[in-house]
């Protein structure tokens, strides 16, 4: 391929834009600005605004999401993120992808090459999961009814439809897929890990999204006093935990893809009292990897542990699933390679595949239509946090690829 003569996106008006959009709720390097606060609200009302500069039909319809519609096109590629935050978060995550579409929406009406295609832009409300993970998209993909979920309570106590009314949106329509319009989905994020940086690369090209399998593992011995009860006679519950605990690594490593990362998140001794042998002990363990074979294997390996650790230390134990629908999502082939072509064109030799540990709004859409993702490094890999960053050079070099990937798309998807 030929090296491209003329940049089609405006790194300047791109990085002034992400700037404006931090100042909402801006903490420090970080951003507060959890799904439908006040702040948020103010900062998709703001977002409207800029889609309708960029020729966009917009607004934010009646679960916060922020759509804007390109009229002229009877076809468009959906793009997308996320603009609200965690409790404490960076100015990137979510963000970035969403300055990303709006910028190409300005590009490609710039550049007058495309009339009868387009894209649509949204962010997407809540997938930091304030109220419920995935909240907009799942609700823009027809797989979540607005009524259905006024009653969700938040983590901070309040209910999603108080927070809607509050912001004025209550009863607005919601906007929706429509299958013969949108003809792919795609999203650009920052990495948030430090695989990139580490790597030396600019940009990844995202081949899947983990899936996520969460197990309770819950041992029950017997409660008893710590002075009297000799430790023969013993059914100490946090002793079994421990021996699971301890053994998981060795088991799983037989059943794991390289990919693969499991995690004990908590620990509880019941009723954790130095004078008193746990009658139970429970942890959470999660297991995510990009093959659904690979978790049901390393669950398989997980039960069959615990089972064994009940038997030789003379507990029960019960294994509960609590999180079973965060399936592996695959990135389709069409779209890593118009994307890793753009890639190649504007960093070459600069850029990989890889998977993404992390879920986003992408893996709602993959089901149901070609989905494809583009990440940007991290600086030191830190996301989820105040200090997360990632260098000026790079955020605008993932725009320009994003963009160049989406015209190819655009000129040759049927
Ligand atoms: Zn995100």
């Amino acid at each position: 391929m030929a090296a491209p003569q003329q940049k089609l996106t405006n790194p300047k008006r791109l990085l002034a834009d992400l700037h404006k959009l931090r100042s909402f709720g801006s903490v420090g390097n970080g951003v507060v600005r959890p799904a439908l606060t006040p702040i948020d609200v103010e900062s998709r009302h703001w977002l409207v605004e800029r889609m309708r500069e960029a020729g966009l039909d917009a607004q934010i319809d009646g679960i916060g999401n922020v759509f804007g519609r390109d009229q002229r096109a009877a076809h468009t590629l959906l793009l997308g993120s996320h603009t609200d935050t965690q409790p404490e978060g960076g100015w990137l995550d979510g963000s970035m992808g969403v300055i990303y579409a709006l910028e190409v929406a300005r590009a490609l009406r710039e550049s007058g090459r495309f009339s009868e295609r387009g894209v649509d832009i949204a962010s997407w409300v809540d997938e930091e999961m304030r109220f419920a993970n995935f909240l907009g998209s799942r609700t823009f993909a027809g797989l979540l009814e607005p009524t259905d979920a006024y009653p969700i309570v938040g983590r901070d106590g309040v209910a999603l439809e108080h927070a809607l009314r509050q912001a004025s949106l209550i009863g607005r329509p919601v906007a929706r897929l429509d299958p013969k319009r949108h003809i792919g989905y795609l999203e650009a994020h920052i990495e948030q890990g430090g695989i990139l940086e580490a790597s030396n690369n600019r940009l990844g090209v995202v081949t899947a999204i983990v899936g996520i399998r969460s197990l309770e593992i819950e041992f029950s011995g017997q409660q008893n006093h710590a002075g009297t009860t000799p430790m023969h006679l013993r059914r100490d519950a946090g002793t079994a935990l421990l021996k699971f605990w301890a053994a998981l690594e060795e088991r799983l490593r037989p059943v794991v893809s390289p990919g693969s990362v499991w995690t004990v998140g908590r620990v509880v001794l019941h009723p954790g009292a130095e004078s008193i042998v746990p009658g139970k002990a429970s942890l959470l363990l999660q297991l995510r990897d990009v093959d659904s074979d690979v978790l049901a294997r390393m669950e398989l390996a997980a039960t069959t542990l615990g089972s064994e650790v009940a038997a030789t230390t003379r507990a029960e134990v019960a294994i509960r699933p609590t999180l079973r629908n965060a399936v592996p999502a695959k990135m389709n082939p069409r779209f890593q390679q118009a994307l890793a072509e753009a890639a190649q064109l504007l960093a070459p030799g600069h850029w990989m595949t890889m998977p993404s540990g992390a879920g986003h709004d992408a893996q709602v859409f993959s089901p149901l239509m070609p989905t494809g993702m583009l990440f940007v490094p991290s600086i030191g890999g830190i996301s989820h946090s105040f200090d997360e960053d990632t260098r000026e050079e790079d955020i605008a070099l993932g725009c320009e690829v994003f963009t160049t990937a989406i015209c190819s798309l655009l000129d040759s998807l049927p």
